[in-house]
């Protein structure tokens, strides 16, 4: 038997049973014994049944009788005196008949609920093993598993136990020397502690060590693909400090020193031969988008294409619009790949194959075999953080092999805590200053009943000319719930409070052609007021927006309501966001965050503190990465895994340590970005 021995050749597994550990994704012995329970139950203690309390019990006893009665078709109540010597107590199990040939004369563990019921005291459903067969589902800590797609906790259970002596022999797999070094406990002794504890302090120490196998791994892989992008060839791109220093100076505005130092960053590394994999990270309207625009340039100055990536049609569009706004007086030939399969598309894909489309815009789409380069050298990838394995062979394809240089935006700050872990393999640039001396969102919770006093401070700014969102957190009524309010509903509220306004819709169920319409009339200044769920996306940029109100705003998280207060603020006049909480006597503590603070990274943190163990800030965009045991937020864990994995790659190579080699690989295929 081996980690890769398949469950179904375990004793005491069937098809049936093998059928659900397949689907809940669980079908190798090694998959299993890391399969951790979600929480204890403390069975380790026998209660004489003369001192039973109710609550959890133990108790180990004989069987003086038992008693099925039939209650109808198909179903039954089994009753058994239990007696160990100290008194008597009833067991009472439902439809489960057999258990009446179970008993025979010897001892039994049972492990239940002991509680009153039907004006009696009993021990419910209480699992019962024999003495002499070392229990399994009683008698014990018990681990409860999570019921994966109806796995019932005790299978999990007997599934495991049946794996024990393979766990007690585990060899480690991590050095024995970083083992000794960081002072973590041999892997099979925290599995065993994990699934077989004998007491619940024990389990602690267990975790801290699965929790370190995990970090471990993650910053290994990170560094390993760190290690592996800088072997790959790549496009040398030379500086050509005047023309982007002219570049800079035809800008409407002055560029932050953070911008500038972005840039700086970037082009240093197109000197390299190895391909560039940065992440540029900045709040919402931070100016990432000139940024990437200088690069773009710079990349064409050299006789590169460019492609640049956005995660919706919308945002493709907008960006199209600003690179051709900022480039095309400099004779870069920019356009917008739409989806479809229309003639203009056509005909910019027979543009771009020959060369003379210059920068590229588009959704993900434009990785696809369809679309061909004549030299693409740089690429752009805004508001995605994961760019799978898939993609990089994709994109290797359309550069003939060499890789070109890649440039990640993204509006989500990460606390600094978390970069290495997260994010190990690339080279981080931040911009971390509003530019252009915006004055910050005033943000409000908006604690009034009356919202009257809010209108009239809304209408104020619309006939200044001013335009205002409203964001409400679904489509539709939901009947369950009846504070949670729809757009829809909304909309028509809006539409009353603000007749003498432009008011317009926009939800995630419109067709993408309506959406963009809507999305550009607002841009326009041909709506006032747009009433939107979360679709307005985190780049969308009108300037003449100040103010946005947020409807339920206690069913947002905290990173979306500051990526979703990042709409406003964007131009020269001074914004508002008001939240606006369903109810007033239950703020949550979030929210009050919000208020107090506009700056992403302080948010994060925040937000790291608030959320459990396990739960990653803003983890969906993280993509796959999902930590089970380890706490995000304990930078001591995070360091301590890091100074391991500069001691192992100094001191030794995954060649010589099969098992951690295939752990870090399956990691390195989640995280590669480059
Ligand atoms: P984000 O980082 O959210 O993508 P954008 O690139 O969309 O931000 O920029 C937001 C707005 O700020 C745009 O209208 C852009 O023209 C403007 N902007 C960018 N840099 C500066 C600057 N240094 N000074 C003034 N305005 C700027
Ligand atoms: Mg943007």
């Amino acid at each position: 038997m081996n980690l890769a021995t398949s469950l179904s050749e375990v004793k005491g597994v069937g098809d049936k049973t093998f059928a659900l550990l397949q689907s809940a994704g669980l079908d190798s012995v090694g998959k299993l014994i890391e399969f951790l329970p979600r929480k204890y139950e403390d069975f380790s203690k026998v209660t004489p049944i003369a001192e039973i309390k109710p609550g959890k019990a133990t108790i180990k006893a004989k069987v003086t009788s038992v008693n099925v009665r039939q209650l109808g078709w198909r179903s039954s109540l089994t009753t058994a005196v239990l007696d160990d010597g100290t008194g008597r107590i009833n067991a009472v199990w439902f439809n489960q008949a057999y258990r009446a040939r179970q008993f025979s004369h010897e001892e039994f563990y049972f492990s239940g609920l002991f509680e009153m019921r039907y004006g009696r005291f009993q021990l419910t459903s209480p699992s019962a093993e024999k003495v002499k067969e070392l229990p399994v589902q009683t008698g014990r800590i018990l681990p409860v598993y999570m019921a994966k797609k109806g796995l019932k906790p005790a299978v999990t259970r007997k599934i495991l136990d049946e794996l024990r002596p393979f766990i007690t022999m585990l060899p480690e797999f991590l050095p024995a020397e970083l083992i000794k070094k960081f002072q973590l406990l041999p892997y099979a002794d925290a599995l065993l502690k994990i699934h077989f504890p004998e007491s619940l302090q024990e389990f602690e120490t267990a975790r801290e060590r699965l929790a370190f196998n995990e970090v471990f791994e993650l910053i290994l892989a990170a560094k390993l693909n760190k290690q592996e992008n800088q072997k790959l060839s790549g496009f040398k791109i030379e500086f050509n400090q005047p023309k982007i220093k002219e570049f800079v100076a035809g800008l409407p505005f002055k560029m932050t020193t953070a911008q500038r130092r972005a840039v700086w960053e970037v082009v240093q590394d197109f000197e390299k031969a190895v391909p560039m994999n940065r992440l540029l990270q900045g709040d919402v309207g931070a100016g990432k988008t000139v940024v990437a625009a200088a690069a773009a340039y710079q990349a064409h100055l050299a006789g590169f294409q460019v492609a640049f990536a956005a995660p919706t049609a919308i945002l493709a569009a907008q960006h199209a619009k600003t690179l051709d706004q900022l480039l095309s007086p400099l004779g870069v030939q920019v356009a917008l790949l739409t989806g479809g399969s229309s003639k203009p598309k056509q005909e910019t894909l027979r543009r771009l194959a020959r060369g003379e489309v210059n920068v590229v815009v588009g959704t993900h789409a434009l990785f696809e075999d369809s679309v061909k380069f004549k030299n693409l050298g740089f690429v752009v990838v805004d508001e995605q953080h994961r760019f799978g394995v898939k993609q990089r062979n994709e994109l290797l394809a359309t550069s003939g092999g060499a890789m070109p240089h890649l440039l990640a935006m993204s509006a989500t700050p990460i606390p600094r805590s978390l970069q290495l872990t997260l994010f190990g393999d690339l080279e981080i640039s931040i911009l971390d200053e509003s530019p252009g001396g915006r004055q910050p969102i005033v943000t409000k919770i908006w604690r009034n009943s009356t919202r009257n006093e809010l209108y009239a401070l809304v209408k104020k700014e619309l006939d200044e000319g001013r335009q205002a969102y409203v964001v409400a957190p679904t489509i539709e009524e939901s009947t369950e719930d009846k504070t949670l309010k729809s757009v829809e509903t909304v909309y028509k509220a809006m539409l009353k409070t603000f007749a003498r306004w432009r008011v317009g819709i926009l939800h995630g169920k419109m067709k993408q052609n309506e959406k963009e319409a809507r999305m550009s009339e607002f841009k326009n200044h041909e709506l006032d007021v747009l009433v939107s769920t979360t679709v307005i996306e985190v780049g969308v940029d009108v300037p003449n927006a100040t103010l946005m109100m947020i409807e339920n705003a206690e069913r947002f998280g905290l990173a979306q309501l500051h990526q979703l207060r990042g709409r406003v603020g964007r131009g020269e006049y001074q914004s508002h966001c008001f939240l606006l909480p369903s109810d007033i006597e239950k703020i949550p503590r979030r929210l009050r965050y919000v208020e107090e603070s506009v700056d992403g990274f302080y948010l994060a943190e925040k937000d790291l503190e608030l959320r459990g163990p396990g739960e990653i800030y803003g983890a969906a965009q993280h993509g796959e990465l999902d930590l089970q045991v380890a706490n995000i937020a304990d930078t001591k864990l995070i360091r301590t895994a890091s100074e391991a994995t500069d001691w192992f790659m100094k001191n030794q190579t995954l060649d010589n340590f099969r098992v951690l080699r295939e752990r870090v690989q399956k990691l390195q295929k989640v995280t590669t970005l480059n």
